[in-house]
C-alpha cells in the first residue's frame, strides 16, 4: 500500500483524511503541481516549486510549507513509495473552514491543506506511446481566463478528455477564436520545416515548465522557435506536431481530427526534443 502526505503526516492512503468543508472539495479552490521521477530522482522541481507559489500568490493563498520542506516531502515519498519512474502530486487548498461560504476564509484561521502522493508509472521514459505517436482531435476552448493558474479545476480538461477517447483519439487541443490554447493537459506545438511553433504565454494557457525546458534546449540547440498563435488548419499542414508536459515529456502528435501529419509516423524534431529533454534534465534532477 502507497504513503502519503497529509498535513504533515506520512500515512498508509487508506487512512489519509480530508475534511468534507475542504475547499478544494467543495468549490475547486486549490491548486496543484505534478513532477515527473526518473531513475529515483525528480525532474525540474525548482521549475514546479516557483510555479506553485506564483499560482498561490494569483490566488491569494498562504504557502503553508517552504520550498526546502516541500522538496524533502518529496523525496521522502519517492524513498519509501520506491518509486523509480513516476509522478510525485501535489496539492494545496484554502483549507477547511467550518461552513461553505464564497468569501475566503481568514487565512489567520484556516490552515491550508497540503496532500502529496506518488504514482508508480514504470517505463515512463521509454513509453511506447512515444514511438507510434499520439492522435488529437480539436475542441472548443471554454474554460475560464486564468489557466495560467494551475487549478484544481479539471473538469473541461477532463471532459474533453473523455471526447478524445469516444472519437478514437488520445487528446484533445483547444480552439479559441480560431487558435489553438492548448491540450487538455500539456502545451501544443507544430513544426514546419525546422522551426518549433508554439502560443506564446499569457493567461490564456498553463505556463508549462516542460515547455520553458524543451524551448530552451531547442534554442541551445540551434533550432529556430517561434511562439505564436496557430490555427487548426496551419497544424493539419504541418511537418510534424507534438506535446509536452511533466508526465509525457515530449510525445509526437501523428494525426489531428482524422488527418495525418506528414507520413503520420513520428517525424525527426519531436523524437529528438525528447531525447535532449530526457538526457538533459536527468543531468539536474535532484
Ligand atoms: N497545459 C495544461 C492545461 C496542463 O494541465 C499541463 C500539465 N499540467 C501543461 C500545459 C503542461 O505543463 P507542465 O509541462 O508544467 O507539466
Amino acid at each position: 500500500m502507497r504513503t502519503v502526505y497529509v498535513n504533515g503526516d506520512y500515512l498508509p492512503e487508506n487512512e489519509a483524511r480530508v475534511s468534507i468543508f475542504d475547499r478544494g472539495f467543495l468549490m475547486a479552490d486549490g491548486v496543484y503541481e505534478v513532477t515527473s521521477v526518473l531513475g529515483g530522482k525528480l525532474i525540474d522541481f525548482d521549475g514546479h516549486a516557483v510555479r506553485l507559489q506564483r499560482s498561490l500568490d494569483a490566488l491569494d493563498m498562504r504557502n503553508p510549507i517552504s520550498k526546502e520542506d516541500l522538496l524533502d516531502v518529496h523525496r521522502e515519498l519517492v524513498r519509501i513509495n520506491e518509486i523509480d519512474e513516476g509522478m510525485v502530486y501535489l496539492q494545496i487548498t484554502r483549507g477547511a473552514p467550518g461552513d461553505r461560504d464564497f468569501a475566503f476564509p481568514d487565512p489567520d484561521e484556516t490552515e491550508p491543506t497540503v496532500v502529496l502522493f506518488t504514482q508508480n508509472k514504470p517505463g515512463l521514459a521509454n513509453s511506447p506511446a512515444a514511438k507510434k505517436g499520439m492522435k488529437v482531435i480539436s475542441i472548443d476552448d471554454i474554460r475560464w481566463g486564468r489557466r495560467d493558474i494551475k487549478t484544481v479545476q479539471l473538469l473541461y480538461p477532463s471532459m474533453g478528455k473523455m471526447m478524445a477517447k469516444k472519437a478514437g483519439a488520445d487528446d484533445a487541443w483547444m480552439i479559441e477564436d480560431g487558435f489553438v490554447t492548448e491540450g487538455t493537459s500539456n502545451n501544443a506545438y507544430i513544426v514546419k520545416g525546422n522551426k518549433i511553433i508554439t502560443r506564446a504565454l499569457s493567461n490564456d494557457i498553463l505556463h508549462g515548465i516542460t515547455r520553458a525546458a524543451v524551448l530552451r534546449f531547442a534554442r541551445e540547440a540551434q533550432m529556430e522557435v517561434e511562439e505564436r498563435n496557430f490555427t487548426i488548419d496551419e497544424a493539419k499542414e504541418a511537418d510534424e506536431a507534438f506535446i509536452t508536459s511533466a508526465s509525457t515529456f515530449v510525445m509526437p502528435v501523428v494525426e489531428i481530427d482524422g488527418v495525418s501529419l506528414g507520413e503520420g509516423v513520428p517525424g525527426r524534431v519531436a523524437p529528438r526534443l525528447r531525447e535532449i529533454y530526457l538526457e538533459e534534465s536527468l543531468k539536474k534532477a535532484v
